[in-house]
C-alpha cells in the first residue's frame, strides 16, 4: 500500500523521526531510526527573540537532517510543557514564555509534532533503549546547567497533571545551601548539579591558582566541570573534594526518589558522569543511608546513563516515533 501525499503515512518499523533538543544555548537534531539509530544529525546556537525566532531555527535544522522516511518531530524544550497542548509555560534561559511551541513548530515543519521537557525526552531514551531498557519503572537525573529529572512509571511517563511532574531540581538536597533562582537555599540544581562542580572549580581554582586544578582551568579549559573531573583523576585533593561533595547529595536527592517512586533502577545522566566513581561512589554511598530500609527491599542500581549529549534529542525522536498512530494525531498511551 503506498501512502498518498495528502494522508498522514503510516508509521511502519521504517519509520524515521527528527528529534530536537532545544537548549538555553544550543539546539541539536537528530533523525533517528526505529531502532535509535541516529542517521543525520545538526545543531546550531540558540537564537535570542521571540518564540516564532526560535521557531524558525528548529524549522531550518528539521530540513537539515529530514528524510523520506520522517514520519514525525519530536521536541525537547527546557522547562515546563503543558502535556495536553505542547505549549511551554515557562523555559528558564530562553527569553519568553507561555508559547504554543508544539503548534507553531508543527505548522512550520508540516509534520506532526510531540514536545515534552528535556529531561523527560532523555528519561524516555534511557527507558527504550539504554540503561533503564527493562526497567518499567525508572527514575533518571541529568546534571547539567541545572539539574533534569524523568520519571517512569509502569512503562509510562510520568506528567502529573499538566505535564510539571518530576522536577527534582528544585528538591532540598543542602538546607542552607546556595541561594536558587527560586528563592530557596540547597535546591538540588544549585547545590549539586553540573553547574555546581563547575562553579565549585572555579572557586578553588582562584584560592590555589598553583595546583592541578588552577592550572587546568588556567590553561584555558572551556568547561570549568571538565577540568574539576581532569584534576581530581591527577589526585588534586579540592577537585576530588567537589566531586565526593556534589555525589553526595545527588546521592541524597536519588533516596528522595526512590523513597518517592521505588525505581528498579536511577540512571545518572550529564557531563559529570564522566568522572566515573569518582562522582557516582560517593552518590551511591549516601544514597544506600538515606534509602528507606535498605535491607527489606531488593538492591535498587545507580547507573551511569547510555546517551550522553544526545539524549534529548534521541529521546523526543522516539517519543515521536511511540506516539503517534497513523493519524498523526498523538496517542493516548505515552
Ligand atoms: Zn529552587
Amino acid at each position: 500500500m503506498t501512502p498518498s501525499s495528502s494522508a498522514p503515512r503510516p508509521v511502519t518499523t521504517a519509520a524515521e523521526a527528527v528529534g530536537v533538543d532545544v537548549g538555553a544555548t544550543k539546539i541539536a537534531a537528530v533523525r533517528v531510526s526505529a531502532d535509535g539509530t541516529v542517521v543525520a544529525r545538526a545543531r546550531r546556537a540558540t537564537p535570542r527573540g521571540t518564540a516564532h525566532t526560535l521557531v524558525g531555527a528548529v524549522g531550518d535544522l528539521v530540513t537539515q537532517v529530514r528524510g523520506e522516511r520522517v514520519t514525525a518531530v519530536g521536541v525537547g524544550l527546557p522547562g515546563m510543557v503543558d502535556a495536553r497542548t505542547g505549549a511551554l509555560a515557562f523555559g528558564p534561559g530562553l527569553a519568553f514564555a507561555r508559547a504554543p511551541l508544539r503548534a507553531l513548530i508543527a505548522e512550520a515543519v508540516g509534520l506532526p509534532v510531540v514536545a515534552d521537557n528535556d529531561a523527560n525526552a532523555a528519561a524516555w531514551a534511557e527507558y527504550r533503549l539504554g540503561a533503564g531498557r527493562g526497567h518499567d519503572h525508572l527514575v533518571l537525573v541529568t546534571l547539567g546547567t541545572g539539574l533534569g529529572c524523568g520519571v517512569v512509571v509502569a512503562g509510562r511517563l510520568l506528567r502529573g497533571s499538566h505535564g510539571f511532574a518530576a522536577e527534582a531540581s528544585h528538591l532540598t538536597v543542602e538546607p542552607g545551601g546556595p541561594l536558587c533562582e527560586c528563592g530557596n537555599r540547597g535546591c538540588w540544581g544549585v547545590s549539586a548539579s553540573g553547574a555546581t562542580i563547575a562553579r565549585l572549580g572555579r572557586q578553588a581554582a582562584a584560592a590555589r591558582p598553583a595546583s592541578l586544578l588552577g592550572r587546568l582551568i588556567d590553561r584555558g579549559s572551556p568547561d570549568a566541570g571538565e577540568a574539576v573531573t581532569e584534576a581530581a583523576r591527577g589526585g588534586d585533593r579540592q577537585a576530588l573534594e567537589i566531586l565526593d561533595r556534589v555525589g553526595t547529595l545527588t546521592g541524597t536527592g536519588l533516596a528522595a526518589l526512590a523513597n518517592l517512586f521505588d525505581p528498579s533502577v536511577l540512571i545518572v545522566g550529564g557531563g559529570p558522569v564522566s568522572a566515573g566513581e569518582l562522582l557516582l561512589a560517593p552518590a551511591r554511598a549516601s544514597f544506600a543511608r538515606r534509602l528507606h530500609s535498605p535491607g527489606d527491599r531488593p538492591p535498587v542500581p545507580v547507573l551511569t546513563a547510555r546517551f550522553a549529549n544526545d539524549a534529548g534529542a534521541i529521546g523526543a525522536a522516539l517519543l515521536a516515533l511511540d506516539r503517534l498512530p497513523d493519524d498523526g494525531r498523538p496517542g493516548p498511551r505515552r
